[in-house]
C-alpha cells in the first residue's frame, strides 16, 4: 500500500476542461507531496492532440481511460452539456471499478470532478473521499451557477426575455441573451442538466475556480461570502511549459521567431471552435485588408454548429482549402495559417505576439493574461458572450468587432478593428491594462500569492 496521499480525478475529456485540470494536478503535486490519476470517461476515441497531452505527464500525474461508452442513440443535434452529462452518468459503473481497484492500492484521499461530473459526487461519499469540484473556468460563471436554482425558481420567462440585465452576484449586469448556452433555452435538456448540476453543487466539500481576485474581485468576493460550498480561486492556472523544444521545432514558432517584436494578431477559436464557410472568407479577407501580420489556425468550416471540434480535434479535410482563392499566396510575407491546431500558449508567450483574436474561451483569456497580450472578443459558444461583456465592458482589455445585419461580422469591420487593436491608441490603452493584469497574475501564482495559498489551504484539508 503507498503512503502517498493520492487524489483521483474525474474529467470530462475537451481539451478545454483537461487543460486546466492538468495544470491544476501539477501545480498542486508540485507544491504538495501528492500523486494523481485521471480517470477519463470517453465517448470517441481520444484524438492525437489528447493523447500526446496525456502521454506526456509528468511523474507523478497518471491516466486510465475508461472504456468507451456507447452514445449513439443520441441525437446529432444534442447539445455539449447533455452530451458530456450523460457520458458521465453511464460511465459511474466503470468509474466505480476503477475506483475501488485504486483503493486496494492508494491512499486515495478525495475525488475532484469536472463541472459537469456531479452524478460523481455520490460516489466520492460512498468511497469516504472528500467530493471536490474543479471549476474550469471563471467566477462569473461560477456565480451564476450557483445562483441559478433562485433565478430558476423567481423567472417564468427565457432569461433572453427578461426585460433587465441579469444581476449575477458580484458581476457586471449581464443581458439575458448574453448568459450562457445551455440556459438559452429553458425546454432544452441541456438546460435541465445544468440546473441538476448547479442544485448538486452543495453536496462538494469544496470548490476550485480558476481565477484569481484582481481579475474578478467582486464575483469571487460574493461567492466567499455564500460560506457553503467554501470557494478556493487557485488560478490563473494555464499550460506554462514555455520552452518545449518539440513546439519550437514547428514551422509557425519558426516564422513567429522572424517577426517585430508585438507585431503578430494572433487568432484562434479554441479546442472547439468553427466559423461557417462565408464568415471564413470574410475573416481571411479582413486580415489580408488590415494589412497587420497573424498567425492564424484555421479549422474546416462547420455551417451547423460553432462547436464542431470540441470532442476531438479533428478534421476530415484539409481547412486551407476552404481559404478563399489565392489568399495563402497574396499574405505570404504578411501571415501564417496553421491547420487545426498548434501550441496556443508558447504562441501567446512569445514576443512576436501582439493581440490575439479569440472565441473567449477561459483558458484562452488566462494564457492572455499570464502573457498580457491585448485581446479582440469574438465569442462563440458556452460561456464565451459573458467573457465578451466581462473583458470588454469590465476589465476593458478587449475590443469587440460588429456582426452585421446578414449575421457576419464583414471584412471591412474585421480589418478595422484589427488596425486598431495593433496600432491605434485605443490597442495601447488596453495593452497597458493587459501588462497590469499580467503582474497581478504572476503576483497571484508567488509563493505567497493568492493561488498558492489556496492550494496550500485544500491540500491541508485533504490531508487531514
Ligand atoms: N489550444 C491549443 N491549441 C489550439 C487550440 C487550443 O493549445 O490550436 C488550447 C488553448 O491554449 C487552451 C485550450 O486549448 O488551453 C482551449 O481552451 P478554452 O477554454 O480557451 O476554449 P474551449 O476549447 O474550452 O472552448
Amino acid at each position: 500500500m503507498e503512503t502517498t496521499p493520492h487524489i483521483a480525478i474525474f474529467p470530462t475529456p475537451g481539451m478545454g476542461h483537461l487543460i486546466p485540470l492538468v495544470q491544476f494536478a501539477k501545480r498542486f503535486t508540485s507544491l504538495h507531496k501528492f500523486t494523481a490519476t485521471f480517470i477519463i470517461p470517453i465517448g470517441e476515441p481520444l484524438s492525437e492532440a489528447q493523447k500526446i497531452f496525456l502521454d506526456t505527464l509528468p511523474s507523478g500525474l497518471d491516466y486510465v481511460v475508461l472504456p468507451q461508452l456507447k452514445l449513439d442513440d443520441l441525437s446529432e443535434d444534442v447539445k455539449a452539456e447533455t452530451r458530456m452529462s450523460i457520458m458521465i452518468s453511464r460511465s459511474l459503473p466503470s468509474l466505480r471499478d476503477v475506483l475501488k481497484s485504486m483503493m486496494a492500492t492508494k491512499k486515495l484521499v478525495t475525488l475532484v470532478v469536472d463541472l459537469f461530473a456531479t452524478d460523481a459526487l455520490d460516489i466520492a461519499l460512498e468511497f469516504k473521499l472528500q467530493p471536490y469540484i474543479f471549476y474550469p473556468t471563471n467566477a462569473m460563471a461560477l456565480s451564476l451557477f450557483l445562483y441559478l436554482p433562485k433565478l430558476d425558481a423567481e423567472t417564468s420567462c427565457e432569461y433572453r426575455d427578461l426585460p433587465a440585465p441579469v444581476q449575477i452576484p458580484g458581476c457586471i449586469p449581464i443581458d439575458g441573451e448574453d448568459l450562457l448556452d445551455p440556459v438559452q433555452d429553458r425546454k432544452n435538456d441541456a438546460y435541465k442538466w445544468v440546473l441538476h448540476h448547479t442544485k448538486n453543487y452543495r453536496l462538494a466539500h469544496g470548490i476550485m475556480v480558476n481565477s484569481f481576485e484582481d481579475l474578478e474581485e467582486g464575483a469571487i468576493k460574493a461567492l466567499q461570502e455564500l460560506g457553503s460550498p467554501p470557494i478556493y480561486p487557485v488560478g490563473p492556472l494555464v499550460q506554462m511549459d514555455h520552452s518545449s523544444s518539440a513546439a519550437d521545432r514547428l514551422d509557425c514558432m519558426r516564422w513567429l521567431e522572424d517577426q517585430p517584436r508585438g507585431s503578430v494578431l494572433f487568432i484562434s477559436f479554441g479546442s472547439g471552435g468553427t466559423l461557417s464557410s462565408k464568415q471564413i472568407t470574410e475573416l481571411a479577407l479582413g486580415l489580408e485588408m488590415s494589412e497587420q501580420r497573424f498567425l492564424w489556425i484555421v479549422r474546416t468550416p462547420n455551417d451547423e454548429s460553432a462547436n464542431a471540434t470540441f470532442f476531438g480535434i479533428r478534421s476530415k479535410n484539409n481547412p486551407i482549402d476552404f481559404l478563399p482563392e489565392g489568399f495563402v499566396q497574396r499574405t505570404k510575407g504578411q501571415g501564417f495559417v496553421v491547420p487545426n491546431w498548434a501550441p496556443q500558449a508558447q504562441i501567446l508567450s512569445h514576443g512576436s505576439t501582439g493581440g490575439f483574436m479569440t472565441h473567449c474561451g477561459w483558458n484562452s483569456i488566462l494564457e492572455s493574461v499570464v502573457s498580457g497580450v491585448p485581446l479582440i472578443a469574438w465569442p462563440l459558444y458556452a460561456e464565451q458572450k459573458m467573457n465578451a461583456v466581462m473583458l470588454t465592458q469590465g476589465l476593458k482589455v478587449a475590443l469587440r468587432p460588429q456582426v452585421g445585419e446578414n449575421g457576419l461580422v464583414e471584412r471591412v469591420e474585421i480589418a478595422t478593428v484589427v488596425k486598431h487593436l495593433m496600432e491605434g491608441e485605443e490597442g495601447k490603452r488596453l495593452r497597458t491594462r493587459m501588462r497590469d493584469l499580467k503582474e497581478a497574475a504572476s503576483r497571484a501564482l508567488s509563493d505567497e500569492g493568492s493561488s498558492t495559498k489556496a492550494i496550500a489551504q485544500i491540500a491541508s484539508k485533504w490531508t487531514s
